[in-house]
């Protein structure tokens, strides 16, 4: 280990640091790095270090990337943290074992269709669209209670908890804030919340799966 990448040091002991301002213990935070558009020798030396969950964007970047990866070091979990298509719902209930986007009845359906048939049970986030962003994937706020009833009672699906992307031009602390209440009120307790810039206020906020990239890989 003579050579730990400092990024990742650094996050990881801005994740206690954290935890400790919120009286929480360290090992409630679940630490996703973001690995997106990086290769697996920059990612290598991130999983010698001991790092385990990993989050991608894109279902078919992670095919291209992960499964020799995945074969080296079996305890590796990866997290879909981008939109998904209906059509890519077979591949990702196959490769991921958390998708953090689930925020439509087309996904919801394909989703029931794949866990079922592939006896596979992915850790299921539904996104919420905190900000109302037209361009932004997510369920709005007022429409979440609805849609969490109706992904358990029409899907049979198991949504874990729930996860938001603040507007970039906002401070963070009313989304994830929001995101916390609409949790706590359907009884869910995970919380995939807080990115390089924000995720020391998202643990302060209750989020057990922060997902940072750039600041464990550097810029994209
Ligand atoms: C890229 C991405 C991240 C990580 O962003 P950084 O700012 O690089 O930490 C987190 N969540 C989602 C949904 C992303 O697409």
């Amino acid at each position: 280990m003579s050579h730990l990448p400092q990024g990742y040091v650094a996050v990881r002991d801005e994740i206690i640091r954290a935890c400790r301002d919120a009286r929480r213990p360290p090992e409630s935070v679940e630490l996703i790095a973001v690995s997106k558009t990086f290769d697996a020798p920059a990612i290598a030396p991130v999983i010698a270090a001991g790092q385990r969950h990993f989050g991608e964007n894109r279902v078919q970047e992670a095919k291209s990337k992960w499964p020799p990866l995945i074969a080296a070091t079996p305890a590796i979990r990866l997290h879909l943290i981008g939109p998904l298509q209906s059509n890519k719902a077979k591949e990702a209930v196959a490769l991921f074992d958390a998708i953090h986007s689930v925020d439509r009845p087309s996904i919801c359906e394909a989703l029931a269709k794949e866990i079922k048939s592939q006896q596979r049970q992915p850790l299921l986030f539904a996104q919420i669209n905190t900000g109302e962003e037209p361009q932004k994937a997510g369920v709005a706020p007022q429409d979440a209670d609805d849609f969490l009833a109706r992904c358990r009672d029409h899907y049979g699906l198991n949504i874990s908890g729930l996860m938001c992307i603040p507007p970039v031009d906002e401070a963070p602390a009313p989304h994830f804030a929001l995101t916390a209440k609409i949790a706590a009120r359907n009884g869910l307790k995970l919380l995939s919340m807080g990115m390089s810039a924000d995720f020391p206020v998202a643990i302060q906020f209750g989020a057990t799966h922060v997902r940072v990239g750039s600041a464990i890989f550097g810029g994209r």
